[in-house]
Protein backbone atom coordinates (compact mmCIF):
# COMPACT_ATOMS: atom_id res chain seq x y z
CA UNK A 1 0.00 0.00 0.00
CA UNK A 2 1.14 3.79 -1.06
CA UNK A 3 2.24 5.68 2.05
CA UNK A 4 0.59 8.76 2.84
CA UNK A 5 0.99 8.58 6.79
CA UNK A 6 3.19 12.14 6.96
CA UNK A 7 3.66 15.09 4.27
CA UNK A 8 6.39 13.19 2.89
CA UNK A 9 3.71 11.41 0.92
CA UNK A 10 6.54 8.88 -0.37
CA UNK A 11 3.91 7.13 -1.84
CA UNK A 12 5.98 3.79 -1.09
CA UNK A 13 4.58 -0.02 -0.88
CA UNK A 14 6.26 -0.19 2.79
CA UNK A 15 6.52 -4.10 2.16
CA UNK A 16 8.90 -3.48 -0.90
CA UNK A 17 11.15 -0.75 0.39
CA UNK A 18 12.07 1.65 3.31
CA UNK A 19 9.95 5.45 2.54
CA UNK A 20 12.15 8.42 3.74
CA UNK A 21 11.86 7.98 7.36
CA UNK A 22 13.63 4.54 6.70
CA UNK A 23 10.91 2.80 8.09
CA UNK A 24 9.61 -0.68 6.00
CA UNK A 25 6.62 -1.98 7.19
CA UNK A 26 7.61 -3.74 10.93
CA UNK A 27 8.14 -1.66 14.16
CA UNK A 28 11.14 -1.09 15.37
CA UNK A 29 11.82 -0.38 19.07
CA UNK A 30 15.36 0.92 20.30
CA UNK A 31 14.09 1.71 23.89
CA UNK A 32 11.69 0.63 26.36
CA UNK A 33 11.68 1.67 29.65
CA UNK A 34 10.83 4.51 32.49
CA UNK A 35 12.48 7.40 31.76
CA UNK A 36 13.24 10.39 34.33
CA UNK A 37 14.41 14.01 32.03
CA UNK A 38 10.95 14.76 30.51
CA UNK A 39 9.53 17.60 31.49
CA UNK A 40 8.31 17.16 35.64
CA UNK A 41 4.91 16.64 34.37
CA UNK A 42 5.55 13.51 32.81
CA UNK A 43 8.70 12.14 34.47
CA UNK A 44 7.03 12.74 38.02
CA UNK A 45 8.16 10.88 40.82
CA UNK A 46 7.72 7.47 38.92
CA UNK A 47 8.95 7.76 35.74
CA UNK A 48 7.90 8.16 31.95
CA UNK A 49 7.21 5.11 30.48
CA UNK A 50 9.24 5.57 27.33
CA UNK A 51 8.86 3.81 24.28
CA UNK A 52 11.24 4.99 21.45
CA UNK A 53 10.41 4.02 17.90
CA UNK A 54 13.33 4.17 15.31
CA UNK A 55 13.20 5.95 11.85
CA UNK A 56 12.28 9.30 11.35
CA UNK A 57 10.34 12.03 9.08
CA UNK A 58 12.12 14.97 9.18
CA UNK A 59 16.41 13.96 9.48
CA UNK A 60 17.20 16.90 11.52
CA UNK A 61 21.03 17.50 10.91
CA UNK A 62 21.64 18.53 15.03
CA UNK A 63 19.35 15.36 16.37
CA UNK A 64 20.74 14.40 19.42
CA UNK A 65 19.06 10.62 18.66
CA UNK A 66 20.90 10.20 15.08
CA UNK A 67 21.06 7.08 15.45
CA UNK A 68 17.37 6.49 15.55
CA UNK A 69 16.80 8.68 12.27
CA UNK A 70 17.73 5.90 9.82
CA UNK A 71 15.88 3.72 11.16
CA UNK A 72 17.79 0.35 11.22
CA UNK A 73 18.50 0.46 14.97
CA UNK A 74 16.16 -1.42 17.50
CA UNK A 75 14.01 -4.09 17.79
CA UNK A 76 10.87 -5.59 15.22
CA UNK A 77 7.91 -5.26 17.99
CA UNK A 78 4.31 -7.22 17.27
CA UNK A 79 1.19 -5.18 18.08
CA UNK A 80 0.93 -8.18 20.65
CA UNK A 81 4.30 -7.06 21.81
CA UNK A 82 3.76 -3.47 21.90
CA UNK A 83 0.54 -4.11 23.81
CA UNK A 84 2.51 -6.35 26.45
CA UNK A 85 5.27 -3.75 26.70
CA UNK A 86 2.61 -0.48 27.27
CA UNK A 87 1.15 -3.31 30.14
CA UNK A 88 4.06 -3.76 31.58
CA UNK A 89 5.18 0.06 31.95
CA UNK A 90 2.00 0.32 33.73
CA UNK A 91 2.93 -2.30 36.04
CA UNK A 92 6.30 -0.56 36.56
CA UNK A 93 4.72 2.60 38.04
CA UNK A 94 4.79 4.87 34.75
CA UNK A 95 2.97 7.84 34.84
CA UNK A 96 2.19 7.62 31.21
CA UNK A 97 2.54 5.74 28.23
CA UNK A 98 5.01 8.26 26.26
CA UNK A 99 5.31 7.40 22.22
CA UNK A 100 8.26 9.13 21.24
CA UNK A 101 8.82 9.46 17.53
CA UNK A 102 5.39 7.23 16.62
CA UNK A 103 4.78 8.83 13.42
CA UNK A 104 5.74 6.22 10.79
CA UNK A 105 3.92 3.79 12.73
CA UNK A 106 0.32 5.00 12.44
CA UNK A 107 -1.03 1.84 11.88
CA UNK A 108 0.27 -0.58 14.19
CA UNK A 109 0.22 1.97 17.25
CA UNK A 110 -3.66 2.59 16.87
CA UNK A 111 -4.02 -1.12 16.88
CA UNK A 112 -2.28 -1.30 19.60
CA UNK A 113 -3.58 1.43 21.61
CA UNK A 114 -6.98 0.25 20.86
CA UNK A 115 -6.05 -3.78 22.43
CA UNK A 116 -3.89 -2.11 25.10
CA UNK A 117 -6.86 -0.17 26.93
CA UNK A 118 -9.33 -2.74 26.38
CA UNK A 119 -6.86 -4.73 28.81
CA UNK A 120 -6.48 -2.34 30.91
CA UNK A 121 -4.43 0.08 30.17
CA UNK A 122 -5.47 3.60 31.84
CA UNK A 123 -2.81 5.63 32.38
CA UNK A 124 -2.44 8.53 29.96
CA UNK A 125 -0.87 8.00 26.32
CA UNK A 126 1.49 11.06 25.22
CA UNK A 127 2.50 11.49 21.57
CA UNK A 128 5.69 12.91 21.30
CA UNK A 129 6.01 14.33 18.20
CA UNK A 130 8.10 16.83 15.88
CA UNK A 131 4.85 17.96 14.76
CA UNK A 132 5.79 17.40 11.15
CA UNK A 133 2.45 15.47 10.80
CA UNK A 134 -0.81 15.05 8.25
CA UNK A 135 -4.08 16.26 9.88
CA UNK A 136 -5.41 12.48 8.99
CA UNK A 137 -2.75 10.90 10.46
CA UNK A 138 -3.40 13.13 13.94
CA UNK A 139 -7.41 12.49 13.50
CA UNK A 140 -6.14 9.01 13.75
CA UNK A 141 -5.46 9.07 17.46
CA UNK A 142 -8.93 11.21 18.65
CA UNK A 143 -9.92 9.07 21.73
CA UNK A 144 -6.64 7.16 21.79
CA UNK A 145 -4.15 9.86 22.66
CA UNK A 146 -4.90 12.06 26.21
CA UNK A 147 -1.60 14.58 25.66
CA UNK A 148 0.35 15.53 23.17
CA UNK A 149 4.05 16.74 23.22
CA UNK A 150 4.50 18.31 20.06
CA UNK A 151 7.65 20.16 18.90
CA UNK A 152 7.70 23.53 16.99
CA UNK A 153 11.31 23.92 15.47
CA UNK A 154 11.00 26.71 13.12
CA UNK A 155 9.36 29.75 11.40
CA UNK A 156 11.18 30.13 8.63
CA UNK A 157 11.41 27.93 6.09
CA UNK A 158 15.15 28.58 5.35
CA UNK A 159 15.66 27.08 8.29
CA UNK A 160 13.33 24.05 8.19
CA UNK A 161 14.99 23.46 4.73
CA UNK A 162 18.39 23.42 5.88
CA UNK A 163 18.31 21.67 8.86
CA UNK A 164 15.14 19.34 8.70
CA UNK A 165 14.77 18.86 5.11
CA UNK A 166 11.53 20.12 5.11
CA UNK A 167 10.71 23.88 3.54
CA UNK A 168 6.97 23.54 4.99
CA UNK A 169 7.59 22.43 8.06
CA UNK A 170 5.90 25.90 9.82
CA UNK A 171 2.57 25.41 8.08
CA UNK A 172 2.60 21.93 8.45
CA UNK A 173 2.70 22.13 11.83
CA UNK A 174 0.59 24.79 12.71
CA UNK A 175 -2.24 22.45 11.13
CA UNK A 176 -1.13 19.09 13.36
CA UNK A 177 -0.99 21.11 16.25
CA UNK A 178 -4.21 23.28 15.71
CA UNK A 179 -5.83 19.79 15.30
CA UNK A 180 -4.35 18.07 18.86
CA UNK A 181 -6.01 20.99 20.00
CA UNK A 182 -9.23 20.31 18.76
CA UNK A 183 -8.91 17.18 20.11
CA UNK A 184 -7.86 17.69 23.79
CA UNK A 185 -7.37 21.40 24.50
CA UNK A 186 -4.10 22.76 26.47
CA UNK A 187 -2.52 20.34 28.92
CA UNK A 188 -3.82 20.37 32.20
CA UNK A 189 -2.64 18.66 35.17
CA UNK A 190 -3.54 16.12 38.30
CA UNK A 191 -3.57 17.28 42.28
CA UNK A 192 0.66 15.92 42.13
CA UNK A 193 1.32 17.93 38.78
CA UNK A 194 1.42 15.43 36.49
CA UNK A 195 0.25 15.93 33.08
CA UNK A 196 -3.52 13.82 32.37
CA UNK A 197 -4.77 15.62 29.25
CA UNK A 198 -3.71 18.02 26.25
CA UNK A 199 -0.91 19.81 24.33
CA UNK A 200 2.31 21.45 25.06
CA UNK A 201 3.92 22.41 22.84
CA UNK A 202 8.10 22.27 22.43
CA UNK A 203 10.84 24.64 21.10
CA UNK A 204 14.66 23.72 21.11
CA UNK A 205 16.42 27.12 21.14
CA UNK A 206 18.97 27.21 18.68
CA UNK A 207 22.34 28.75 18.71
CA UNK A 208 22.32 31.55 16.28
CA UNK A 209 18.77 31.12 15.67
CA UNK A 210 17.19 33.41 18.44
CA UNK A 211 15.25 35.53 16.00
CA UNK A 212 13.72 32.30 14.88
CA UNK A 213 12.65 31.62 18.56
CA UNK A 214 11.14 34.96 18.87
CA UNK A 215 8.81 34.31 15.48
CA UNK A 216 7.70 30.12 17.11
CA UNK A 217 7.05 32.18 20.19
CA UNK A 218 4.98 34.94 18.42
CA UNK A 219 3.25 31.99 16.40
CA UNK A 220 2.40 29.96 19.24
CA UNK A 221 0.85 33.07 20.89
CA UNK A 222 -1.12 34.52 17.72
CA UNK A 223 -2.84 30.98 16.82
CA UNK A 224 -2.57 29.00 20.40
CA UNK A 225 -3.00 32.19 23.22
CA UNK A 226 -1.04 32.97 26.30
CA UNK A 227 -2.57 30.24 27.94
CA UNK A 228 -0.38 27.58 25.66
CA UNK A 229 1.92 25.58 27.49
CA UNK A 230 5.06 25.69 26.40
CA UNK A 231 8.71 24.01 27.30
CA UNK A 232 10.95 26.41 25.82
CA UNK A 233 14.33 24.15 25.93
CA UNK A 234 18.14 25.10 26.67
CA UNK A 235 19.35 21.81 26.06
CA UNK A 236 21.10 21.74 22.45
CA UNK A 237 24.43 20.25 22.07
CA UNK A 238 26.63 20.09 18.78
CA UNK A 239 27.20 16.55 17.70
CA UNK A 240 30.14 15.54 15.69
CA UNK A 241 28.19 14.61 12.51
CA UNK A 242 26.78 18.20 12.25
CA UNK A 243 29.50 20.81 10.91
CA UNK A 244 26.84 23.22 9.80
CA UNK A 245 27.03 26.65 10.99
CA UNK A 246 25.81 27.55 13.66
CA UNK A 247 25.08 24.86 14.87
CA UNK A 248 28.60 23.75 15.64
CA UNK A 249 28.78 25.02 18.84
CA UNK A 250 26.48 25.19 21.92
CA UNK A 251 23.88 27.85 22.76
CA UNK A 252 25.43 30.72 24.92
CA UNK A 253 23.40 32.00 28.17
CA UNK A 254 22.72 34.84 26.78
CA UNK A 255 20.75 33.24 23.62
CA UNK A 256 18.89 31.21 26.23
CA UNK A 257 18.13 34.40 28.48
CA UNK A 258 17.07 36.71 25.40
CA UNK A 259 14.53 34.10 23.95
CA UNK A 260 13.48 33.50 28.10
CA UNK A 261 13.33 37.14 28.33
CA UNK A 262 11.19 37.67 25.03
CA UNK A 263 8.69 34.65 25.86
CA UNK A 264 7.79 36.26 29.31
CA UNK A 265 7.33 39.30 28.30
CA UNK A 266 4.50 37.68 25.47
CA UNK A 267 2.64 37.02 28.88
CA UNK A 268 2.57 33.28 28.51
CA UNK A 269 1.49 32.03 31.98
CA UNK A 270 2.68 28.19 31.99
CA UNK A 271 6.66 28.01 30.59
CA UNK A 272 8.73 25.08 31.86
CA UNK A 273 12.31 26.61 31.27
CA UNK A 274 15.66 24.77 32.15
CA UNK A 275 18.93 26.11 33.58
CA UNK A 276 21.78 26.27 31.57
CA UNK A 277 23.40 23.49 33.14
CA UNK A 278 21.35 21.52 30.70
CA UNK A 279 23.86 22.56 28.06
CA UNK A 280 25.77 20.20 26.72
CA UNK A 281 24.61 17.54 28.91
CA UNK A 282 23.73 14.65 27.46
CA UNK A 283 19.65 13.93 27.48
CA UNK A 284 20.42 10.60 25.12
CA UNK A 285 19.21 7.34 26.28
CA UNK A 286 21.58 3.66 25.10
CA UNK A 287 19.69 2.59 22.57
CA UNK A 288 20.07 -1.07 21.67
CA UNK A 289 18.48 -4.02 19.36
CA UNK A 290 17.37 -5.63 22.29
CA UNK A 291 14.51 -4.04 24.06
CA UNK A 292 15.38 -5.75 27.64
CA UNK A 293 12.05 -4.37 29.86
S1 LIG B 1 5.73 7.76 7.06
FE1 LIG B 1 7.72 7.43 6.06
S2 LIG B 1 7.23 6.27 4.18
FE2 LIG B 1 5.30 7.17 4.93
S3 LIG B 1 5.09 9.11 3.87
FE3 LIG B 1 6.16 9.56 5.80
S4 LIG B 1 8.34 9.44 5.36
FE4 LIG B 1 7.25 8.47 3.66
Amino acid sequence: MACNICPRNCHIDRAAAAGFCGCSSVVRIARAALHYDEEPCLSGTRGSGTIFFSGCNLKCIFCQNMVLTDGTLGEVFSVPRLVETMLMLQTLGAHNINLVTPTPHRDALTEALRLAKKQGLSIPVVYNTNAYESVETIRAYDGLVDVYLPDLKYVDPRLSLKFSKASDYFDTAIRSITEMFRQVGPMCCDADGIAIKGVRIRHLVLPGCVYDTRAVLDAIKAHFGTDCPISLMSQFTPIPECTVKPLDRPLTAREYESALDYCMSLGFTDVFTQDLSSVGRSFTPPFSDHVEL
